[in-house]
């Protein structure tokens, strides 16, 4: 994929070129963009093509990237705010917005208590500088129990695992993909996805160089996805038997005398415990729940621990299955028992310019990791790092009670598309007291709004990775300035979030949200000031605050952060160190270079060791060998799918990457298809306990009989979404099919991989 067409004619009155970090996808690829003078005033965009000089993608973009301009100049993006009047949105300034949730929201908390609040965080904050540090402060003026997000349908179950074995969620060992000899990857599809919770742009070109230089790329998924088509070997596992196979391996390591701790050696604990956990999972034990010979399954343990380098990598399929802790627990497991884990070829350990979890405090010390501190209302699901599940929001809004759900504000979220048993959750909004959406388009979620605040377009504000970078497969830093400035009287987004905090912590509608800025800022400084591990300990808070000025808004905490962080320049410490001006001066980034060795340093946890056998995954394993017995067969189970020119609704109202053949099918084995009576292209209906959906199906080869799978994120034709190129290229919602009463009794995050479902053909 591409580095970019030639230019176009028009091109010649370009005046400008911008780069920025394409905030698409978790891959951060730097974009090169040419601007001219525009007729109606101001500046357009010509052309957004990869940027050759970023100093990680260098030049990679795939087809989302250059889409930037679309979505900047799509009529139906919202840039002015929205209030429900008698049931029509109609446009209103700022202030009347603000005064509209106060007006509204205030109310319903002061008669049904905080808890009758709620707020969904979307998956957009996680590449998002002011929607990563503004969100907090609107979840603390809410003040309420029901905080939900996208992680529980996503990534909680290795968030959790890192947490526990290494001292943070996100200490997360990523694939050192450029050095190793051998991968072993789960459920994950890069060449769609282009990685996640492993940042890195053109993931297809490094699988494919470390095919080349002679390694071996080993892809298990039950369907045979771009990524195992070009895989060495791809190993079609049953869907959600990942955490057969991993404990399965581990017992081959251990029983053939193959494990070898390498740099962990004298780090872990709980290794025995290990030995005596894995030992009745033999590969024969697991054979029929992963549908794979155990013959198979040994010369699998075998070949990783008898390559130089390895890695176990496990992405969202290994997550979103009623074992995603454990699975993300063994992933590492294994890394640690082949000795890969932190060494060059191995998994191993970021060090972000801006800080994280593994840099902050001291190296070896950390806090027990407490999980499960409360539970959910209806079903007394639990809490973990702060968060309710995402299966019980719908639920907790319809089920009546002392603590109901009345109130909600999502940010940059769309779970009526994103989140299991959608259609409950879809009527459930609807009978809502109010809800306040931060979001740029009326989508499937937002139409329930009484008030829609609209973000800055991506090119609108300024950009960097603060989470995505804490998990790259290389230590850069990259920070993209406003490509094309506010409207007048357009808001920044932190801006839009302060205000929001400000109104509901019963500010006013009018209060500044340079409070809420010089706050944050204030107990930032003070935190590092007071921080013996930090490189202004001791120093004064004013003068502190003095060297951060001018400044505002995320780039002042972004610039306290770099300079604090790990290549800091340490407010003077080290001249040649990292600022957010020497970021600017670096349009395409600064390299520190290739990951590097950081045991035992990087470890966070309580007693500075790797933990092997965390007391709640110990108890959970009685439930993975339970279910060995228990696994019910189902006629067919229901997976996702990623598609390249996908990554949420927002890009299915973009032309290009909507047109051509319809991409919301369902995957049908010839198999199961000629059993079924159905032909390619013919529609089914497919149908789990909660739902049904009328889907046309795509007979393919590349999926194991019994399973069928449908990408998520479609289903836009349903009324009054304001998203016409969406709408006419609707697909179907594959959430409406996912059971909330499926999930991971660990992280509560939803299964997704591997819903029991029914196939007919359409009558
Ligand atoms: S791979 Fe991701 S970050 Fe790179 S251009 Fe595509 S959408 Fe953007």
């Amino acid at each position: 994929m591409t580095i970019a067409e030639p230019a176009p004619a028009d091109t010649a009155a370009a005046t400008r070129t911008a780069y920025r970090t394409c905030p698409l996808c978790e891959a951060s690829c730097g974009l090169e963009i040419t601007l001219r003078p525009a007729q109606r005033g101001g500046e357009e965009v010509v052309r957004i093509r990869g940027d050759r000089d970023d100093v990680f993608s260098k030049g990679y973009i795939c087809p989302k990237g250059s889409t930037l301009k679309q979505l900047h100049e799509d009529p139906d993006r919202l840039r002015r705010p929205l209030v429900k009047r008698d049931g029509e949105f109609v446009e209103v300034t700022w202030d009347e917005a603000f005064a509209e949730i106060e007006a509204r929201l205030l109310p319903v908390l002061e008669e049904h208590g905080r808890e009758a609040a709620a707020v969904y965080i979307g998956n957009p904050n996680a590449h998002n500088l002011a929607g990563m540090l503004y969100g907090r402060p609107v979840l603390r003026a809410l003040g309420t129990p029901n905080v939900f997000s996208a992680s529980t349908v996503d990534q909680r179950p290795k968030e959790i695992s890192s947490a526990l074995m290494f001292g943070g969620g996100l200490n997360v060992p990523v694939p050192d993909v450029d050095r190793t000899d051998h991968l072993l990857m789960l459920g994950a599809n890069p060449f769609a996805s282009n990685g996640s919770l492993a940042t890195a742009p053109d993931w297809p070109g490094r699988l494919e160089r470390l095919v080349e230089r002679g390694g071996t790329l080993v892809v298990v998924d039950p369907r045979r996805s771009r990524t195992a088509e070009m895989a060495s070997e791809w190993v079609p596992i049953r869907p959600g038997a990942d955490a057969y196979l991993l404990m399965a391996m581990a017992q081959v390591l251990i029983s053939e005398d193959l494990v070898d701790l390498g740099t962990s050696t004298d780090l872990v604990t709980g290794l025995d415990e290990l030995v005596e956990l894995a030992a009745p999972f033999t590969p024969e034990a697991v054979a029929h729940a992963t549908g794979l010979e155990a013959d198979h399954i040994r010369r699998l343990a075998r070949d990783l621990a008898a390559a130089d380098t390895a890695c176990v990598y496990g992405r969202i399929g290994t997550t979103t299955a009623e074992f995603g802790t454990l699975t993300s627990w063994l992933v590492d497991v294994l890394n640690v028992l082949t000795g890969n884990l932190d060494r060059p070829g191995g998994a191993m350990f970021t060090t972000p310019a801006s800080g994280g979890s593994n840099t902050r405090g001291k190296p070896r010390y950390g806090r027990e990791v407490k999980l499960h501190r409360r539970r959910s209302r209806v079903r007394e699901l639990p809490e973990t790092f702060g968060e309710l599940p995402a299966v019980v929001m719908a639920e907790e809004m319809d089920t009546p009670g002392q603590g109901q759900i009345r109130a909600l504000v999502t940010i940059a979220g769309n779970p009526v598309l994103s989140t299991p048993n959608s259609g409950r959750l879809d009527a459930a909004l609807a009978q809502l007291d109010c809800m306040v959406s931060v979001d740029i388009y009326v989508n499937e979620t937002t139409r329930h709004a009484d008030v829609i605040l609209p973000a800055p377009s991506a090119l609108q504000k300024g950009h960097y990775d603060l989470a995505l970078l804490q998990l790259a497969l290389r230590n850069t830093a990259n920070y993209s300035e406003p490509v094309l400035p506010l409207e007048e009287d357009q808001p920044d987004e932190w801006e839009v979030l302060a205000r929001l905090a400000l109104v509901l912590q019963g500010a006013g509608a009018t209060a500044d949200p340079a409070l809420v800025d010089d706050l944050m800022i204030t107990a930032l400084v003070q935190a590092a000031v007071g921080d013996d591990t930090s490189a202004v300990h001791g120093r004064d808070v004013d003068e502190i605050l003095g060297l951060l000025a001018p400044r505002t808004g995320p780039e002042r905490i972004l610039d306290l952060q770099l300079r604090t962080g790990p290549y800091g320049e340490g407010f003077g410490a080290d001249p040649e160190g990292l600022s957010l001006d020497k970021l600017l001066e670096n349009p395409h980034g600064v390299d520190f270079g290739a990951l590097k060795p950081r045991l035992p340093d990087v470890l966070r946890t309580p007693d500075g060791m790797i933990a092997l056998a965390p007391e709640i995954l110990v108890a959970d394993v009685a439930r993975l060998w339970d279910g060995l017995d228990g696994r019910r067969e189902h006629p067919f189970v229901l997976i996702g799918r990623r598609d390249l020119r996908s990554n949420n609704s927002w890009m299915h109202n973009v032309s290009v990457l909507v047109k051509g053949k319809p991409r919301c099918t369902a995957h049908l084995n010839p198999e199961d298809a000629a059993r079924l009576g159905v032909a390619d292209g013919q529609e089914v209906v497919v149908r789990s306990r909660v739902g049904e959906v009328r889907i046309p199906a795509e007979v393919t080869d590349a999926i194991r009989t019994g399973v069928v799978s449908i990408p998520h994120g479609w289903g836009h034709d349903v009324d009054g979404v304001q998203m016409d190129v969406a709408r006419a290229n609707a697909g179907v919602n594959s959430n409406l099919l996912a059971d909330e009463t499926l999930f991971d009794p660990i992280s509560g995050n939803a299964v997704l991989n591997g819903i029991p479902v029914t196939i007919e053909r359409a009558g």
